[in-house]
């Protein structure tokens, strides 16, 4: 069996960190290093999904979870608006290989991607 992944181990109080949303399926923390006044992390609780191409083929409806709860997150924390970044593979910057979105709100650096 594979090591659980940082995020499980959050989840399971085993690293401290606020969990500050939970639902039945997911939940959500403040990265540790944010890049963004605000910035969170919206987590599956399944560690079976290792990225989002993953999930959304296996469970959209869990994926669609997900953005509603960055929604009311980004709502309840910051002005309301908010950018979603799913890291995919280790050459876009991914390093924990279970599934998470990034919601990366308020003075954003670039006012746009491309
Ligand atoms: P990735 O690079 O895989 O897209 O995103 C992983 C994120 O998890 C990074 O932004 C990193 O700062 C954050 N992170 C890594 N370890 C911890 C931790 O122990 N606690 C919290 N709250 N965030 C973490």
């Amino acid at each position: 069996m594979s090591e659980p992944s940082i995020f499980t181990r959050i989840l399971d109080g085993e690293i401290p960190s606020e969990i500050i949303a939970e639902t039945e399926n997911a939940f959500a923390i403040r990265d540790i290093a944010p890049r963004a006044p605000l910035h969170l992390l919206v987590i599956p609780k399944t560690d079976q999904y290792r990225n989002v191409v993953e999930l959304a083929a296996g469970d959209p409806e869990l994926m669609a979870e997900l953005v509603g709860l960055a929604n009311t997150l980004a709502a309840e924390h910051g002005d309301g608006d908010f950018r979603l970044v799913f890291n995919t593979g280790p050459n876009a910057g991914q390093t924990i290989f279970h599934v998470h979105a990034h919601v990366l709100g308020g003075a954003l650096e670039e006012k746009s991607v491309g």
